[in-house]
Parts: C-alpha cells; sequence; structure tokens
C-alpha cells in the first residue's frame, strides 16, 4: 500500500477519501484554495498546503501546484475524488510523468471513454446497444440536418460533458442549429471542448447505472446498478439501489454489458457505466464515469464492500480476493444530495449558524460541514449526502424521510424539504419512475 498520498479535491468527498485513508494506516496531504482554509478536508489531513485562490483554475485545478506539493512532500499516489482533475487525461499523464500514481484508469483509457462519442464507439463494437444519432457534428446546417434524419426531439451533447453540462433538446428541427451552437459554446466554457454530438431523445427513460471493479490482473467485476432517474437539468438528486423496476434477467445483461466494455478497453480501478432504460425492457449506453461516483455509498451499502479502500488497493496493485459470485447485494440502500439551494435550484452559501445531524443504525451522513463554517460561493452546491440502508424499499424510504426530518441546516438554504417532497411523491413511491420525474413536483424547472 502507499505510504502516503496526496487528495486533489474538496469538501466531502475529500473527506471520504482521508477517512479510508487513516483507516488503512495511509499518510495523507490535503491541498487547498484561500477559500478552503478552515475546511473540514484541511484539518483532518496529516499535512495541508494552500495551493491558490478560490476560483479552481487557481488550485483545484492548477496541475503545477499540486504536483509540486506532491512531490516536495513525498506522496506515492495522487486521489483525484470526482470533478475537477478526476477525468483529465492530461492530468493522469503528467502524474505517471512524474513517477506518482494517478487513483484511476490510465490516460490511454481515461481519453477513450471520457470522450462520449468515441465510447459510443467502443460500446457498439463491444456488442452493447447504443442510442440512435450521429457521430461529431461540424456546423450549425449539419445539426439541422442530422435532427431531421434522426427524428425529434433530439439531444445535442458535448462529447466532453459532465455535471448534466453541455446537453440541450431540440423539439423541431429548426431549432437545431441555434441549439448546436449554444451547447457549443457551453462546453467550449466549461471543459474547454465545443465538440458535440446527436442522440436520439429517449423519452420515459431510467437512468440506470452498473458500478464496476476492476484489478490490474484481468478482474472486471459489477457491483450491482444504481436506479438514478430522480434529476433535476439532467443533474442527479436521488439515487437507490436495486433499481426496483429492473427485472432481473435485463439486470444481468445490462451488467454483462458494462463488463465486456471495461475489458474492451482494459478498464482498472472504479467507474460506471450509465445507460438508458426502457420500459420496454431495451437499453443503451449513456456514458461512462472513469472515476469514483458521488453516489457510490449507495453501492457499498448494499454490497458490504469498502470501494474507496478498494480503489486505493487496486490503485497499488492488488488483486481483487472475491469473484463475481462473492457479490451478493443486500437489502435496498437510498441517498439524497443534500444541495445547498433554494427550492427554484438558486445556489446558497454563507455561515452555517446551527448543524444537526441525523443518526442512527445504517444512517450515513458524508459531508465536509460543520456548525460555524462558511459555504464558500466558488465550488458545487454539494453540502453532504444522506444515506440509508434498510431490509426493504418501504422501509429504506420511511428511514430516510424519519432522518430527513431530523436534518437540521440554518444559515444556508438546502433541499431536504424537496427531497421530502420526492419521498412522498406517488411515482416514486410505487418504484417506477423516470429522468422526467421532477417534471410534475417543480412545474417550473424543465
Ligand atoms: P456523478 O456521475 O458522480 O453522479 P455528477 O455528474 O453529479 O457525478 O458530477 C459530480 C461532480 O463532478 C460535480 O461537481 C460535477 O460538476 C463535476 N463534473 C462531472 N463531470 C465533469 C467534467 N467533465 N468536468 C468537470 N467537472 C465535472
Ligand atoms: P453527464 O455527463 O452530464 O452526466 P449524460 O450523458 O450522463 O451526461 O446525461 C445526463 C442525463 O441526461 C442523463 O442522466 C439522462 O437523464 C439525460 N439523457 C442523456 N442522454 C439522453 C437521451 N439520449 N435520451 C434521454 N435522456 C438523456
Ligand atoms: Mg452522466
Amino acid at each position: 500500500m502507499f505510504q502516503k498520498i496526496l487528495i486533489a479535491n474538496r469538501g466531502e468527498i475529500a473527506v471520504r477519501v482521508i477517512r479510508a485513508c487513516k483507516e488503512m494506516g495511509v499518510q495523507t496531504v490535503a491541498v487547498f484554495s484561500t477559500a478552503d482554509r478552515n475546511a473540514l478536508h484541511v484539518a483532518l489531513a496529516d499535512e495541508s498546503y494552500c495551493i491558490g485562490g478560490p476560483r479552481p483554475q487557481d488550485s483545484y485545478l492548477n496541475q503545477d501546484a499540486i504536483l509540486t506539493v506532491a512531490t516536495e512532500t513525498g506522496a506515492t499516489a495522487i486521489h483525484p475524488g470526482y470533478g475537477f482533475f478526476s477525468e483529465n487525461a492530461s492530468f493522469a499523464r503528467a502524474v505517471r510523468d512524474c513517477g506518482i500514481v494517478f487513483v484511476g484508469p490510465t490516460p490511454e483509457v481515461i481519453e477513450q471513454m471520457g470522450d462520449k462519442d468515441h465510447a459510443r464507439r467502443v460500446a457498439r463494437e463491444a456488442g452493447v446497444p447504443i442510442v440512435p444519432g450521429c457521430d461529431l457534428i461540424a456546423t450549425p446546417e449539419q445539426a439541422v440536418e442530422e435532427a431531421t434524419r434522426i427524428g425529434c426531439p433530439v439531444l445535442i451533447k458535448a462529447r466532453a460533458g459532465g455535471g448534466g453540462r453541455g446537453i440541450r433538446r431540440v423539439d423541431d428541427p429548426a431549432q437545431a442549429g441555434h441549439a448546436f451552437q449554444e451547447a457549443s459554446q457551453e462546453a467550449a466554457s466549461a471543459f474547454g471542448d465545443g465538440e458535440c454530438y446527436m442522440e436520439k431523445f429517449v423519452a420515459h427513460a431510467h437512468h440506470v447505472e452498473v458500478q464496476l471493479l476492476c484489478d490490474e490482473h484481468g478482474t472486471i467485476l459489477t457491483l450491482g446498478e444504481r436506479e438514478c432517474s430522480v434529476q433535476r437539468r439532467n443533474q442527479k438528486l436521488l439515487e437507490e439501489s436495486p433499481c426496483a423496476c429492473l427485472p432481473d434477467d435485463v439486470r444481468q445483461r445490462m451488467c454483462a454489458s458494462a463488463r465486456a466494455m471495461a475489458a474492451a478497453v482494459g478498464y482498472t480501478g472504479v467507474g460506471t457505466i450509465e445507460f438508458l432504460y426502457t420500459d420496454d425492457g431495451d437499453y443503451y449506453f449513456m456514458e461512462m464515469n472513469t472515476r469514483l461516483q458521488v453516489e457510490h455509498p449507495v453501492t457499498e451499502f448494499v454490497t458490504g464492500i469498502d470501494l474507496v479502500k478498494w480503489q486505493l488497493r487496486v490503485a497499488a496493485g492488488a488483486a481483487l480476493p472475491f469473484t463475481q459470485a462473492d457479490i451478493r447485494p443486500t437489502g435496498h440502500a437510498i441517498e439524497c444530495r443534500i444541495n445547498a439551494e433554494t427550492r427554484e435550484g438558486v445556489p446558497s452559501c454563507g455561515k452555517v449558524t446551527m448543524l444537526h445531524v441525523p443518526n442512527g443504525p445504517w444512517v450515513r451522513f458524508d459531508s465536509a460541514l460543520y456548525q460555524g463554517m462558511t459555504v464558500p460561493p466558488y465550488y458545487d452546491s454539494l453540502l453532504g449526502k444522506l444515506i440509508v440502508h434498510a431490509q426493504t424499499r418501504e422501509e429504506a424510504i420511511r428511514k430516510m424521510r424519519s432522518a430527513l426530518g431530523e436534518l437540521a441546516i440554518e444559515g444556508v438554504s438546502d433541499n431536504s424539504e424537496l427531497q421530502l417532497d420526492i419521498l412522498n411523491d406517488p411515482d416514486f413511491l410505487s418504484g417506477v419512475y423516470h429522468t422526467d420525474i421532477m417534471a410534475h413536483l417543480l412545474p417550473q424547472s424543465r
């Protein structure tokens, strides 16, 4: 195992990784921006270094500063968390060139799967169904032609996209040229890459994703699926496992498809294959996330496997000691993302004047919050993740309602009331709901 690891991230995920390292006897190095001087990850790590100003480009995306700290402190690995550098192949390559281990797949694999357009081709060659669509679009005129050929509604999607950004829906081919320009501009400013492709919009679909865990010795495991259809602006709000409406034979085939894709690219580490699943029983590859995901605790609860510890062990070259037959998910887990935002989705920041965190058996709150801290305005609005595990879905829903009812955060707005509304929604309760579920809960924000 590594002796010392640098965590190139902030917030709850930095805290999650630091805790795993402490339990494994690994020394930790935190980096932080001037806005995060008093952040929890800074206090919990063995060593902490300020690497720049609040803007991500100046600190958490400041490659030279991060590599300098890693080299000078003698860290032998860098964990990128999610967001920031986690899916950046050139960062992973620079880390490798310094003789440091990047905790994730190789830069070559990140390059292939991080480009969504390329990943579609990998899926097709691996025999995994993809949504009808087209390759990269060059001009607004071509966007109109393709939208006409594929048939509206379609989505224009950035090949470098993530976090729900760089996606535009087109209901009429005449709008396609404009939507292409908008998506392309948004992607260029968010990801430094404005290239876009087009996909048929699959209506009433479920977002179902499969968790992968792979070592460097050829073992490829799937750790069940997560249903992530509760979304606002294509961003996940609540996730659960298992997916209540997924027939077992489809689950088996979907997991086999995920393993086939991992095998096709020689995947190592943790990763997720996202699919769209329709009530007709069809599923289509959507994208791969070549990193640890926000919602990984849901899978940890149902499988009993600590994904972060195994991610670190396989990055250090360990062989996985279990086989697919050893993975037997039990019970039901739900995660609610607690965001600092108003009901309208406007981000909130400021001082947390009071905090009460729920507790009890099989209740977990992953966050970097503490009473008296200031939530800065510069980063994404995730305050924490509330996760519960129970024997049945019904019991998990009741447990989550109870836990959400206890959670109290004062000083900043949070979305726990909206989460309670979701947990009382008849469609959600039925277990059969689609990515448009928020349309009737939040009619103004489709
Ligand atoms: P998950 O797929 O793990 O649920 P999200 O899509 O919610 O993750 O994104 C997790 C975090 O990573 C968010 O802060 C999001 O803004 C960020 N993120 C995701 N993809 C990218 C990307 N390609 N570039 C930059 N940030 C990203
Ligand atoms: P990101 O990298 O931003 O996570 P995804 O490709 O995963 O982008 O898409 C984000 C969300 O947009 C999905 O979870 C799903 O709700 C919706 N979506 C993406 N592609 C399609 C599609 N072809 N049809 C319908 N919905 C889609
Ligand atoms: Mg996605």
